[in-house]
């Protein structure tokens, strides 16, 4: 999990910098893309954290959803 944020993250800030770089549109639209997907993994992540640390399940149900319509 934690790797995926990483390569999701790293794939944001290089298509952010070459999309400036070179005025691509297309490139920083994704990239922002990719960052809403940054954000989905970081609230399925939290959302592990805290399952593991108490079990109510309304919370976990939340974060699941959550998570489902950011990605
Ligand atoms: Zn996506």
């Amino acid at each position: 999990m934690v790797s995926m944020l990483c390569l999701t993250f790293s794939f944001f800030l290089t298509e952010i910098i070459f999309g400036y770089v070179t005025n691509s549109l297309a490139l920083i639209g994704d990239s922002y893309h990719m960052l809403s997907d940054v954000l989905a993994l970081v609230v399925g992540f939290t959302s592990l954290r805290v399952g593991a640390i108490c079990c109510e399940r309304s919370l976990k149900l939340c974060a699941r959803k959550s998570t489902n319509v950011l990605l």
